[in-house]
């Protein structure tokens, strides 16, 4: 017998009518002991399938309930009910494992509505309910189109490390990675930890961005990025921050910080349309999920778009560009930070914005995705071009609403002196990157990047609140479960 998907059984069901056709998935519902709304996964839509109880033993239909999982072979009839164009009338029913029904009520798989908090403390099964089954189809879609996007560009996918013996990328606090027995750590005589015995030789830690190596891949192969997880030991609990995210990180030769900010923008746009064309159906649904945990909210803090709508309006609009000094003036001047509405008062060029400061910007101001550049030296990393003016950096940061920074990059040092000057600078040992001097050694170019982190992007598509919700397994201080 013909084996489908649901997915292919709802999109081509005309050259199947009234043929015999096997599908297999797990019981969402048991109405009457007659109709079994019945989800494979494959897409929101669950297929309905009659059973007439006469013709099946007693024992069998008994045994069938949420959750079960179900190998159903029948014939596909278009509907008598409203609700769904076909559904299969089946002939045989196979009862494919064990559903233990008490155990099954203690778990989030019990028929009712659960919090996302409880969803969470059972991560393995939330794949099963509609909500995180449509939020890992859009974050599939999401990964599907970043590829998609950069081989179209011709860019080439390069795999950078996971494992890095550079400890200078700046980016972050980093995990170690060591397999010294961590009761008994060799020592040297002046008392150091002595990593010439480690499994490396050195000190190695879990990689916070594969751009540097990504750099000198560019160096050859002209446009690459990476895509990967990627790791830090930030203690911040926030509804952004992960331990281990997923980081997207295209390197140009020949960019500028325009061009860069060019390759964001179409960037983005290209997978929201994508996701917009594509996940139809599961957006529908997180629309709807997301229109009414707006109502939840008081007035003033309801979203002026609907989830779709703001998707929509992303890919229409330019970003607005703004360099980081007209964003400090307007900042300066706003009420807000008049009336010390900021919990960081805005009171000086040269300071870090904060989140509060990045969302004003984005919500309030300019009610637009907003990429800020040309930021100061000493608050950007080593690796950031130096302007004429010697203040600012060529950085560049997207910023979008209900998230903030969705990406950050930059046009990189070409120039050997002043990379070598600034490593000086900021404390960064030139040696230990010798492989990366090297890129400014032999031919160096004008080239540019930037990093995507990918469940930030998967929040603003689908409307979720929390990044612990975008990701199957999430990684956060203190929960490493499964
Ligand atoms: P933030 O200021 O928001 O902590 P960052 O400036 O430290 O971010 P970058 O080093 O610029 O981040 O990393 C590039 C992108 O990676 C960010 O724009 C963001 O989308 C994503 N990102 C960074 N840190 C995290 C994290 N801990 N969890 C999830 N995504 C992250
Ligand atoms: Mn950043």
């Amino acid at each position: 017998m013909k084996k489908m998907i649901i997915k292919e059984l709802l999109g081509d069901y005309k050259k199947i009518l009234h043929h015999d056709i096997t599908v297999q998935g797990w019981v969402r519902a048991f109405r009457s002991n007659r109709f079994i709304a019945l989800n494979d996964g494959s897409t929101m839509a669950n297929l309905q399938i009659v059973v007439d109880f006469e013709n099946f033993d007693k024992d069998t239909i008994s045994k069938i309930s949420v959750a079960s999982s179900l190998k159903i072979t029948g014939e596909v009839v278009e509907s008598q009910g409203s609700g769904q164009v076909i559904e299969i009338i089946a002939k045989k029913i196979v009862i494919l494992g064990d559903n233990f029904t008490e155990e099954r009520d203690k778990t989030i798989l019990q028929p009712k509505k659960h919090s996302l908090e409880v969803l969470r403390e059972q991560a393995h099964l939330r794949f099963r309910t509609n909500l995180f089954s449509a939020v890992f189809r859009v974050r599939s879609a999401v990964s599907f189109a970043i590829h998609e996007f950069y081989n179209k560009n011709h860019f080439f996918y390069i795999n950078t490390p996971i494992i890095t013996g550079a400890d200078a990328e700046g980016a972050g606090e980093m995990f170690s990675v060591t397999n010294f027995d961590l009761n008994n750590i060799p020592r040297n005589e002046e008392g150091e930890i002595d990593y010439t015995e480690d499994f490396f030789g050195k000190k190695t830690n879990l990689t916070v961005s594969g751009q540097l190596e990504a750099e000198t891949a560019a160096m050859g192969l002209g446009r690459v990025y990476t895509f990967g997880p990627t790791f830090r030991a930030e203690n911040s609990n926030t509804t952004r921050h992960l331990a281990e995210f997923w980081m997207v990180e295209p390197e140009v030769a020949f960019n500028n910080l325009e061009n860069n900010i060019d390759l964001a923008e179409d960037f983005l746009k290209y997978v929201i349309s994508y996701v917009l064309k594509n996940c139809a159906e599961d957006l529908e649904f997180l629309n709807s999920r997301f229109a009414d945990e707006q109502k939840q909210k008081p007035e003033k803090d309801r979203a002026k778009e609907g989830l779709i709508e703001k998707l929509e309006n992303v890919i229409k609009k330019r970003f607005m560009r703004v360099s980081y000094t007209e964003a400090i003036e307007i900042l300066m001047n706003s009420k807000e930070n008049k009336k010390g509405k900021f919990q960081y008062p805005v009171d000086r060029w040269g300071i870090d914005l904060q989140s509060e400061h990045e969302r004003f910007l984005v919500e309030k101001h300019f009610e637009s995705p907003v990429v800020l550049f040309d930021y100061p030296k000493e608050i950007k990393a080593f690796y950031m071009r130096l302007n004429d003016d010697n203040k600012t950096v060529a950085a560049m940061d997207v910023l979008f609403p209900g998230i903030g920074e969705i990406i950050g990059g930059s046009q990189r040092e070409e120039r050997l002196d002043v990379l070598k000057a600034k490593m000086q600078d900021m404390n960064v040992d030139e040696h230990e990157l010798w492989w990366y001097m090297d890129t400014r050694k032999f031919g160096s170019v004008p080239h540019a990047g930037f990093g995507l982190g990918l469940e930030r992007l998967v929040l603003f598509v689908t409307g979720m609140t929390n990044i612990r919700d975008v990701i199957p397994f999430p990684r956060t201080p203190k929960n490493a479960e499964f």
